[in-house]
Order: C-alpha cells, then sequence, then structure tokens
C-alpha cells in the first residue's frame, strides 16, 4: 500500500505559481494524469500532468527535461501517448516517476527553464479519455443507496441477502464512456409507468446522474490468476469521478433478472484526470464494518485492508440549468457524500473481480456504485433525492427537479483534504443533456 513521503509535504510549493492556490484541485502533492490535445487542432493525443491551471505535456517534457536513464524509460510511452503502457508498470515505477516530477516542478527545481516551455494551459486544451477503456464494470458499493433504491423497487425486500457478502457488479459498456464535457442526448427505450399495463417505447422522462468514483486498473492479472488481497493494491492505478447516468423509467422494466442494460449504457461521464493512489495516500482509513454485519470472507479481507483500505473523499454533485446559464447564474450544489462510506473498498472491489480468474487488464475501469451518505441531503442520486420522483428538489433560482432536464448540465467534483495534508482535487466532471432524437 502507498504510504506517504517528502512528495506529500503540505509545505511543498511549485515553480508554477498557480499550483500553490489554497483551494486549487492540482497543487504539486497532486500530479494525476490526464490526455489531451490543444483545443481546436487535430494533433495526436498527449499524456500530461496538471499543475496548477497548466499542463505538463510529457512529451516535450521527456525531450526538454533532465531526466535519469531510469526515469526517461518510464517516460517513453507516455511521450508516445500511451497512458496503458505506464499504467501497467509496477508500483514502484509509479512512485519513481511520481518522485522525479515532483522534484522537476518543485521551486528551485533547475529544470525549470526547460520545463517552461513544456506548459500548456488547461484552459487551451480538450482534454480526452484517459487511456484506453477496454472494459467497465460497475459495482454496488454503496450501502445507503442500495438500501434507499431498494426500498423504492422492492419495498418489502429492500437489502437483498447476498448484499454484505459479495461485492455486487454488472458488467458494463466500455464503448460509451464519454470524458467530461461531452454533451449526452436523451435516450428512448422502453419504458412501463408504475401505472401503466403494457410497456411503450419511447423519450425516458426519469434521466438521472450516480455519484461515483471510477478506478482504473493498473498492471492486472493473466486469465485464470486470481489477485489476492495482500497484492490488491499494487493493482490500482488511480481514480477518476464517474457519473452513471441513468434512466429510471428505463431500469426497473428491465433490469429483472440479469441486471442494468440500456438504462445504463447509452452514456457514463468521467472526469479527464486520473488521480493517483500515490497522490492519495494521505487520505487513507480504517475499514469497517457496523457491529452486527458480517466480516468479509477470507479472500477479502486483509490486515492492510482493514488498517487502511478506506479512503476519505469528499464528493459533490453540482447542477446547473439552461436557465441558469442564460440567467448566468453558477451551478448549485444539490449535495455532498464522502467516499468513506462504502461498504467495500477498492481492494475488495478489485480482488471479487479477479477471483474467480477473470483477467483485468491495465486501464480497465470499475466503478464504485452510487456513493450516498447515511443522510437524506448525501443522496448520490435525484432518484434517492427525490424519493423516486415525488418531492421536486427547489433550485435557488425558482426552478425545480425531480429528474434531469433537457440542457441541464451535471457536474460531480471531489476532493480530499485531512489535517497536516494539502487538499487535492478531481477537477470537474461535466456534462449536459440534449433533447431525444425525434
Ligand atoms: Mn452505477
Amino acid at each position: 500500500m502507498s504510504t506517504t513521503d517528502h512528495t506529500h509535504d503540505p509545505a511543498a510549493q511549485s515553480w508554477v505559481s498557480s499550483a500553490n492556490e489554497a483551494t486549487g484541485d492540482f497543487p504539486i502533492q497532486n500530479l494525476p494524469f490526464g490526455a489531451f490535445r490543444r483545443a481546436g487542432s487535430d494533433e495526436d493525443v498527449r499524456i500530461g500532468v496538471a499543475i496548477g491551471d497548466q499542463i505538463l505535456d510529457l512529451k516535450l517534457a521527456a525531450e526538454r527535461g533532465r531526466w535519469s536513464t531510469a526515469v526517461q524509460v518510464l517516460l517513453q510511452p507516455l511521450a508516445q501517448g500511451d497512458l496503458n503502457a505506464f499504467m501497467a508498470q509496477p508500483p514502484v515505477a509509479r512512485l519513481a516517476l511520481r518522485h522525479a516530477l515532483f522534484e522537476a516542478l518543485l521551486a528551485g527545481s533547475k529544470q525549470e527553464a526547460a520545463l517552461r516551455g513544456a506548459l500548456l494551459q488547461q484552459a487551451d486544451a480538450e482534454m480526452q479519455l484517459p487511456c484506453r477503456i477496454n472494459d467497465y464494470t460497475d459495482f454496488y458499493t454503496g450501502i445507503h443507496h442500495a438500501v434507499t433504491v431498494g426500498k423504492l423497487f422492492r419495498p418489502d425486500n429492500p437489502l437483498l441477502p447476498n448484499y454484505k457478502w459479495v461485492p455486487i457488479g454488472y458488467h458494463g459498456r466500455s464503448s460509451s464512456i464519454v470524458s467530461s464535457g461531452t454533451p449526452l442526448r436523451r435516450p428512448r427505450g422502453q419504458l412501463k409507468p408504475p401505472s401503466a399495463e403494457t410497456p411503450v417505447f419511447g423519450a425516458s422522462q426519469r434521466i438521472d446522474y450516480e455519484l461515483e468514483l471510477g478506478l482504473f486498473v493498473g498492471p492486472g492479472n493473466a486469465l485464470g490468476e486470481p489477485i489476492a488481497m495482500q497484492d490488491a493494491e499494487d493493482h490500482l492505478f488511480g481514480l477518476c469521478l464517474l457519473n452513471d447516468w441513468s434512466a429510471r423509467d428505463i431500469q426497473p422494466w428491465e433490469y429483472q433478472p440479469l441486471g442494468p442494460f440500456l438504462a445504463k449504457n447509452f452514456g457514463s461521464t468521467i472526469s479527464p484526470w486520473i488521480v493517483t493512489m500515490e497522490a492519495l495516500a494521505p487520505f487513507r482509513c480504517g475499514f469497517e464494518r457496523p457491529a452486527g454485519d458480517p466480516a468479509p470472507l477470507p479472500y477479502l479481507d486483509s490486515e492492510a485492508n482493514r488498517q487502511q483500505g478506506s479512503l476519505d473523499i469528499e464528493l459533490e454533485v453540482w447542477l446547473q440549468t439552461a436557465a441558469m446559464r442564460e440567467q448566468d447564474l453558477a451551478p448549485v450544489r444539490l449535495v455532498r457524500s464522502n467516499f468513506r462510506h462504502a461498504y467495500w473498498t477498492l481492494a475488495q472491489m478489485l480482488t471479487h473481480h479477479a477471483s474467480n480468474g477473470c483477467n483485468l487488464n491495465p486501464g480497465d475501469l470499475l466503478g464504485t456504485g452510487t456513493q450516498s451518505g447515511p443522510l437524506p441531503e448525501e443522496a448520490g442520486s435525484l432518484l434517492e433525492l427525490t424519493q423516486g420522483g415525488k418531492q421536486a428538489f427547489n433550485l435557488p433560482n425558482g426552478e425545480s427537479r425531480t429528474f434531469i432536464q433537457d440542457g441541464d448540465t451535471v457536474i460531480l467534483r471531489a476532493h480530499a483534504e485531512r489535517a497536516g495534508a494539502r487538499r487535492i482535487g478531481f477537477g470537474d466532471c461535466a456534462g449536459r443533456l440534449l433533447p431525444a432524437l425525434a
């Protein structure tokens, strides 16, 4: 498991002055990876590291900086735009590059003159998906979400008996995962309103967001070779925000008996920056189960997981309607929650996924499931916040919402902060809903 070191020193400052602003998402302690191209250009996608309001272009940094031979080798795939190849490297390699980039960006570094020309303003970049996502699985680790939604779908039997034993998930589609800022179209589908006798085909009237984190897999495993809990952390590369857009009128009609399908795969938005597990080291916390709940089976248990398997990450959902945009009103925060409420840890998700020998590959994405907190105002979806659309949520400009309307922009945000550590953030995960095709 990654531990803290000099790269987490809250006093460390960068020669990139915007990185030193106290509330910024990308101080020198963060150093997340993303893929970008210059706005309006059709040049090849490049890999970069966010620093303040800038991006360190790793192609230019590899050419112009002074690096040890070992670091040059690590930079090579990144300079070629291939983040997956770097994700395949063991944790020791990830740490070596983090240390080299930290040193190069640190105030007073001899590399400043060479690397100034390798910076690009984030405002001048178009962010892309950070890597090739070959496979995507969505878990269901938010127990408060599972209980609340379970009550709406099955009032007599909200939490199914397997929930506290097995990390529930389903295989999603990677083809419809899009980077923040990509608009999505309201889907059409087979719907059956609760009052109706027979289904109809039409535009969904109940579009919702889901507040999730996405875990990017590092090295992964060969087919047939499970990953033990004590090795799981080596395979966790980093996290992004994930909005698992959901059509709540398609979902209840289609989900039995094989699980989510077309209610989920019309689009999933991720934030462009992958915050590494190394950067998140100061925000680890213990994994706990409420008294009386079953302990995880031995293959999902480890001492390290009990001590430090969870993460304290603040999560938020913001909304800006079309009317707000026209009136020049800033987005409003609907809810806040925290990833520490998750019923299963990242290591347990990964170990369980590989426990049957299923192979995970570098760049695969594992969604955490909707992260609702224990309180009603910590709901990670509108389905929960509006009690299935019964109780509208009032916005400050006089509008209200039960579900997402055409033209609405949903923005997920996250940050981690703790006494003795520098606050780090994830950047925005934003998506706007377009009207359905006629
Ligand atoms: Mn989901």
